[in-house]
């Protein structure tokens, strides 16, 4: 059991990045299609595996699967639509046919090859429907698929030019290879992940704790999501600096505790978002994950365990959901308790989104019950360095923040194409 966990999905690791010599003249005399964020974070996830078993964007019969029966047209269980959408009018412009490869760029440089095997229409009301069990466009997964252009480009993508990962990302970026790598020198036989998009706190703590002990596990990988923000977030430089501060200060040991980062823009699809996240996490050599209260939830859209329930309706993923419930601070318990033992529901005190905003803000004073003052010292720390005073994104951290991921001049500075580097 233990040890079919510990492949990717799909059995093999796909790596679809080219060797720098060879990018010149596999991209040469290419139609261009810029990108926008998402669809560059993609292909760098496709590229490196982190969604093995997919080796490029979906074409239509995985779609229709993955759309209604939650796997691919291969069989394998996969849980959300990854496409590049493009408009009619663009693929006009480019005289992009299937059978032609196409040059993805971001940031106006080389980021990948796209061999175009499909172009297809879509229904995105049916789409929506089907992955996010809602057509309501207040969903930000609905959102986004609306927004989706008419056209799929669906095929194997290679990646040309590798990013470059700015700091303070670069020390928790691991790409699946690296992060199996490092797993197996830790001796980590049992690795359970937590997801994270929050700066942590003891409630976060005790969950990861908690899931450790259930799994019997080695390690915790906190893979913390970095993509698309909105005002009102935690700056991810704190949420990635405030997962490592627990470790450096030793309530996690050095050798059961890593930080990694995940590029994805967050689909809110709950139950469907917490297999893909299983999925990924298998990828990167977990063989355990866990999922607490509202996992990937947004609004009222999904019961608050849905996905804690999902996974009793698939087949076995090689990697192990580790269901958790919530942990809160109990005045009668005196300490951090869990909603499985603490029989003092009434005297709760959650430890809440509100509850950290008004201890960040100075407004409470911070203990370990609530937010550990290292954690909350890194907090203040990025807020000077990264987040022009605010741990919390704004409109001038949105404009004006250093890019997680910058693409750098593409290799073939010494040919004589005319590219236009
Ligand atoms: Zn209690």
């Amino acid at each position: 059991m233990v040890d079919n966990s510990l492949s990717p999905h799909g059995g093999v690791l796909v790596e679809r990045v080219s060797p720098p010599e060879e990018a010149g003249d596999l991209i040469h005399g290419l139609p261009r299609l810029a990108v926008r964020e998402q669809i560059a974070h993609e292909c760098v996830d496709i590229a490196y595996g982190f969604f093995s078993p997919l080796e490029g964007f979906m074409g239509e019969k995985d779609l229709d699967s993955v759309a209604d029966d939650m796997t691919l047209a291969s069989g394998y269980v996969w849980s959300i639509p990854i496409v590049c959408d493009v408009s009619a009018e663009e693929l006009d412009r480019l005289g992009v046919v299937t059978g032609d490869s196409l040059l993805l760029t971001s940031q106006d440089r080389p980021l990948a090859v796209l061999e175009v095997q499909e172009i297809y229409p879509y229904d995105k009301e049916r789409l929506a429907q089907q992955v996010y069990g809602t057509t309501d466009a207040a969903h930000p997964g609905v959102q986004r698929t609306q927004a989706y252009q008419d056209r799929f480009i669906a095929g194997p993508i290679t990646l040309v030019n590798p990013p470059v990962i700015n700091p303070p990302f670069d020390q928790f970026w691991h790409t699946p290879r690296q992060l199996r790598q490092t797993i197996a020198d830790l001796g980590w036989k049992k690795t359970v992940a937590h997801q994270s998009r929050n700066v942590p706190h003891s409630g976060h703590e005790w969950l990861m704790k908690g899931a450790w002990l259930a799994a019997g596990a080695d390690g915790i990988l906190v893979s913390v999501v970095v993509g698309e923000k909105k005002p009102g977030d935690y700056i991810d430089e704190a949420i990635v600096l405030g997962h490592h501060r627990l470790r450096e200060a030793g309530f996690f040991r050095e050798d059961v505790h890593l930080t990694s980062i995940l590029l994805w823009d967050m689909r809110y699809a709950g139950p469907r978002e917490a297999v893909f996240h299983a999925l990924v996490r298998k990828n990167l050599g977990c063989t355990h994950h866990m999922f607490g209260r509202d996992h990937a939830g947004v609004g009222n859209y999904y019961d608050t365990y849905a996905a804690h329930q999902i996974f009793d309706t698939l087949p076995n993923l090689g990697i192990r959901p580790v269901p958790v419930q919530e942990w809160w601070y109990c005045p009668v318990c005196a300490g951090i308790a869990y909603e499985g033992l603490c029989g003092h529901q009434e005297q709760k005190q959650d430890l809440s989104g509100t509850l950290m905003r008004s201890i960040i803000q100075g407004g409470t004073e911070p203990n370990p019950l609530s937010l550990r003052a290292e954690v909350l010292d890194v907090v203040q720390k990025c807020a000077k360095q990264y987040g022009f005073g605010s741990p919390f994104v704004d409109e001038t951290y949105l404009e004006k923040r250093t890019p997680v991921m910058s693409m750098p001049v593409q290799g073939c500075t010494d040919c004589t194409c005319n590219h236009q580097h």
